[in-house]
């Protein structure tokens, strides 16, 4: 398998040399050269199987010959082992033809630790082999940095440097990256936004001497392995549910359209989906965008579901690719629009047979939607889940289709949302009871691209031992 940049100008690289880079030097992002397919017989074939196996199953194809079988199979088995259910990613019933998939029973409680804990070992596995280091950065808004530390804690190879927007992550989510206090990790608060943070990131990656002395690379979701990884659950739940011989829909609280691309990769690979909604909170450049063909940057807006306040979604690129035929120059050129004069506009026709729904849900709504899903279902949810549970029910169209809402986070990941909607405090399972007694570390920096890069270079193993 060889992956292509969306923007046309990078090398073609393999699997291993994609995992090891993240973004492409062109500043695009990798893709498969092709989609690998999965007949109906394959996918039927999936039912009954554990989910590390069918991880393995589906995933061996984007590997090309990097990893061989058995060892891949035992890395998603080693992965997939250190979630709290059996199940992984354990369907649960809402209402007679709604479902919740939930994503959060991993190490930190939020759907990232599905593709995360994969990488690590990914790193592991592809660096040990070659005897060398990387430093990782990377920008979150509250649930990558606690799941990209909690896999890259104490690894021999990796050095991890998580930027936040500071005073904009839950305490939670806060306190889950900062109380890891293993020497390779290093916690930066940013004061600025999630987006100031992300193209900071950016702007080091497209830095190629700075990029190439500390071998950058990203755990964001603009490295193919994280999206590659989530194209599993999409198999998995549809199998549960009648697939691949009754479409499934599916509902996905969206903010960088991760997520939801690896649900479009998978209808790409040969899944029957009905629908693929993007659930948006209030900032919704997403569901526009699929409502009215316009992509056009606006404020982001500080919401209780943090994780999705963000306005420039860097896989979206990744589906631009496609819709453009696959033309390099032509993503380019929309891409160069958006940073030059805030948006671009595709004709909304053009958008009328993919299988992308999409809408918004705001503040009321979300925490409308937690009461009443307490009320109806007995199911306590977070407010990202709540967002996409409100456009499941309000974008569906075909009422025959299961619906499945991904739940990409635990309610106690969110507590102060919740018990305002519901007026009950979700706890935290056992193994985090203390989080809130354990010591902190991180280091608070201007909103300054330079700031950030030397604490990076004074901080990094890779320079000390090359
Ligand atoms: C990251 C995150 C999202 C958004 O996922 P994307 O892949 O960025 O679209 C939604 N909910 C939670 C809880 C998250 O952590």
């Amino acid at each position: 398998m060889r992956y292509v940049s969306t923007r046309g100008e990078a090398p073609v690289l393999n699997f291993e040399e994609v995992v090891l880079t993240g973004l492409a030097r062109d500043g695009g992002l990798y893709v498969p050269e092709t989609w690998p397919q999965m007949s109906k017989d394959d996918i039927r074939a999936l039912a009954g199987m554990s989910y590390a196996d069918a991880a393995a199953v589906i995933l061996q194809p984007f590997l090309g010959d990097c990893i061989s079988k058995e060892d891949f199979r035992e890395m998603t088995r080693k992965a997939y082992g250190t979630f709290a259910h059996k199940a992984v990613v354990p369907l649960s019933q809402l209402g007679p033809n709604d479902f919740l998939m939930e994503l959060y029973h991993g190490p930190t409680l939020a759907f990232k630790d599905v593709a995360l804990q994969l990488l690590g070992l990914l790193y592991d596995h592809l660096l040990g082999k070659q005897g060398k280091k990387v430093t990782i950065v990377g920008a979150t808004s509250g649930d990558t940095g606690s799941a990209a530390i909690e896999a890259c804690r104490g690894r021999d190879a990796v050095d991890i440097f998580i930027l936040h927007p500071a005073g904009r992550v839950s305490e939670v989510q806060r306190r889950q990256m900062t109380t890891v206090l293993d020497s390779n990790v290093h916690n930066i608060a940013v004061e600025g936004d999630f987006d100031d943070c992300q193209a900071m990131v950016k702007a080091m990656f497209n830095d190629h001497d700075f990029r190439d002395r500390l071998a950058v690379s990203a755990v964001n979701s603009i490295n193919w392995a994280r999206v590659m990884a989530q194209i599993v659950y999409y198999f998995t739940a549809a199998v549960s549910l009648g697939g691949p011989d009754r479409p499934v829909s599916f509902s996905v609280p969206s903010g960088n359209f991760g997520d939801v691309y690896a649900g479009y990769a998978a209808s790409r690979m040969g899944l029957p989906i009905d629908q693929l909604l993007v659930a948006t909170n209030r900032n919704d450049i997403l569901s526009r965008f699929f409502n009215t063909g316009e992509y056009r940057k606006a404020s982001v807006e500080p919401t209780i579901s943090p994780s999705m306040d963000i306005q420039v979604s860097s896989n979206f690129e990744r589906f631009l690719f496609d819709l453009e035929g696959r033309e390099g120059a032509q993503v380019k050129q929309l891409m160069a629009d958006l940073d030059t004069e805030g948006g671009f506009a595709v004709e909304l026709s053009r958008l009328n047979d993919c299988i992308f729904g999409a809408g918004m849900c705001d503040e009321k709504t979300t925490l409308e939607t937690i009461r009443q899903t307490l009320k109806d279902s007995a199911k306590l949810v977070d407010p990202h889940t709540a967002v996409g549970l409100h456009v499941a029910d309000t974008a569906r169209k075909d009422e025959k289709a299961p619906m499945v809402t991904l739940s990409t986070a635990h309610p106690a990941k969110f507590p102060a949302a919740v018990k305002e909607a519901t007026g009950v405090h979700p706890d935290l399972p056992d193994h985090m009871a203390d989080l809130f007694e354990r010591e902190e570390r991180m280091v608070t920096l201007p909103n300054e691209l330079e700031a950030v890069k030397s604490h990076i270079v004074k901080n990094a193993r890779i320079l000390e031992t090359n």
